[in-house]
Order: C-alpha cells, then sequence, then structure tokens
C-alpha cells in the first residue's frame, strides 16, 4: 500500500529535496530531530528493511551511499548518525524504507 512517501515520490504533495536520482530521493524531515535531519528513499515501494530481499542489496548499499553525499553536501564534517526504523519496536511508523540521517549535533548512545 503506498504512503505519504510515494507521494512525495510523485511530487503530489511538497519536501525539501535535497537529492534525486533514477532510484533515490533525499529530503528534508517534516519534523526534525537534530539541526540536519534527511530522510533518504528508494523510489521503489519497499515497505522496510523487512521486506527488502537478497535481490535489494544494490540498491540498499545504494541508500547508503546517497547517505553519505547528503551529509557530506550538507556540511556535516564533524559526523552524522544514519538510523533504519523497523517494525513497531523500532519506531517505524511510515511503512516505505526510509534511511534517517542526522547531524549539526553530537548525538547520545544508547538512542531512546
Ligand atoms: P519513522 O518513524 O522511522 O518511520 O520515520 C518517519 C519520518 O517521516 C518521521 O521522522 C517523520 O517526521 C517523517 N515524515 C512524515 N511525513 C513527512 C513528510 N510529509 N515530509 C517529510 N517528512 C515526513
Amino acid at each position: 500500500m503506498s504512503t505519504i512517501f510515494k507521494k512525495i515520490i510523485d511530487r503530489e504533495i511538497p519536501a525539501k529535496i535535497v537529492f534525486e536520482d533514477g532510484l533515490a530521493l533525499a529530503f528534508h524531515d517534516v519534523n526534525p530531530q537534530a539541526p540536519t535531519h534527511v530522510l533518504v528513499i528508494p523510489k521503489q515501494e519497499i515497505a522496510g528493511l523487512d521486506a527488502a530481499g537478497e535481490g535489494d542489496g544494490a540498491l540498499l548499499g545504494h541508500l547508503l551511499l546517497v547517505a553519505k553525499r547528503v551529509a557530506y553536501e550538507l556540511g556535516l564534517k564533524d559526523g552524522y548518525r544514519v538510523v533504519i526504523n523497523n517494525g513497531p519496536d523500532g519506531g517505524q511508523t511510515v511503512d516505505h524504507l526510509h534511511v534517517h540521517v542526522l547531524g549539526g549535533r553530537a548525538m547520545g548512545w544508547p538512542p531512546g
């Protein structure tokens, strides 16, 4: 089932897009948890990490490389955190795979 992220891909609702290629889209999170908080998503509708299969390995790697590129382009020179929330206990609220890129402040550990 399509989510709000599919509507962002299709430009049916607005987003502050920072990167796009044939496979992926990156845009600022509407409810940022850090000074910089970007989501990197595949254009392919995959519900979450659990729904990714062996054949999605290259796409998953691509999403991480896009995350790194976006972090660099947004000036996160002191570091950043990359997060994938999966399922209810993971805190996933949108059922379209997404990689959070958070930076601009020091992150705590363990995460909440
Ligand atoms: P998660 O809780 O890991 O599923 O992350 C979903 C993220 O999507 C949350 O951080 C939300 O703030 C973000 N989000 C939800 N709707 C939008 C939207 N329309 N534009 C940008 N980010 C959104």
